[in-house]
């Protein structure tokens, strides 16, 4: 999977992209990240990616031209014909990334990413350029840089042969509208705090049934919106 990344700070990538999982996912090949500095697309001698916003108000907005030149030129180099390809904006009023979302966006070949700054972006990027908007939460952050970052790292989980374990991704929270069941590892007491007793019984099939129990209890008490989107969703 290829990830072009436009931004106006680079230098906050590599740090990330260069560590743990991420690191090897494109040692190995199966993920590639671009990063182009959106400077580059300008043509003044301040190199100005942003103006004054039109109508009046506080802050910068930045600019269309230069965003437009930076996704034309990427795709025109290397969005090959055959390849799915989306050019996606990070922004707090897009849709919001989901495991979902992260899945259905693995399947893309090739995508863009748009990191937006001060008070966002020219509309007109929304409008005719960005295939998608996606926001990682409802909060603002300064920059589309830890969203693109973010994203990256979630939808790179389901890229096959980037986690070690395939089922990994399978039991996790949020995959089957559960949180994941609760994990231990040695030592069995710790401060007398004991691991279940069933954890250590060696009976799969009850360890299983009570994972499965500790999932729904779990969801009940941190997330409980996130059971009425199962009832809705097995009503449908
Ligand atoms: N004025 C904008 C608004 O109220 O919607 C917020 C602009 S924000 C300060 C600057 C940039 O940070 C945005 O263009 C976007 O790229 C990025 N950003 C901030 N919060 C984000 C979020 N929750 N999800 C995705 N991107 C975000």
């Amino acid at each position: 999977m290829q990830i072009d990344v436009i931004t106006i700070f680079p230098g906050m990538f590599p740090a990330i992209l260069g560590t743990s999982i991420l690191k090897r996912a494109q040692e190995s090949g199966r993920l590639r990240v671009t990063m182009h500095d959106l400077r580059n697309y300008t043509h003044d001698k301040h190199r100005s990616v942003d103006d004054r916003p039109y109508g009046g108000g506080p802050g910068m907005v930045m600019r269309v031209e230069p965003i437009f030149e930076a996704v034309e030129d990427i795709r025109r180099r290397s969005c090959a014909s055959h390849t799915r390809c989306s050019t996606l904006l990070m922004s707090p009023q897009g849709e919001p990334l989901s495991s979902p979302v992260a899945e259905q966006l693995a399947a893309i070949e090739h995508l863009i990413l748009i990191c937006g700054h001060y008070e966002g972006v020219d509309e007109r990027v929304r409008d005719a350029l960005a295939d998608r908007s996606i926001s990682i939460g409802d909060y603002v952050l300064t920059g589309g840089e830890l969203p693109a970052l973010v994203l990256i790292d979630c939808v790179a989980r389901f890229i096959p042969g980037i986690i070690g374990h395939p089922q990994a991704t399978d039991e996790e929270s949020f995959k089957h509208g559960w949180l994941e069941y609760p994990q231990y590892t040695r030592p069995a007491v710790f401060r007398t705090m004991a691991v279940p007793e069933i954890l250590v019984s060696g009976d799969h099939e009850r360890v299983a049934e009570w994972r499965k129990l500790q999932s729904v209890a779990k969801t009940v008490a941190s997330r409980p919106d996130l059971i009425h989107k199962n009832i809705k969703l097995s009503g449908e």
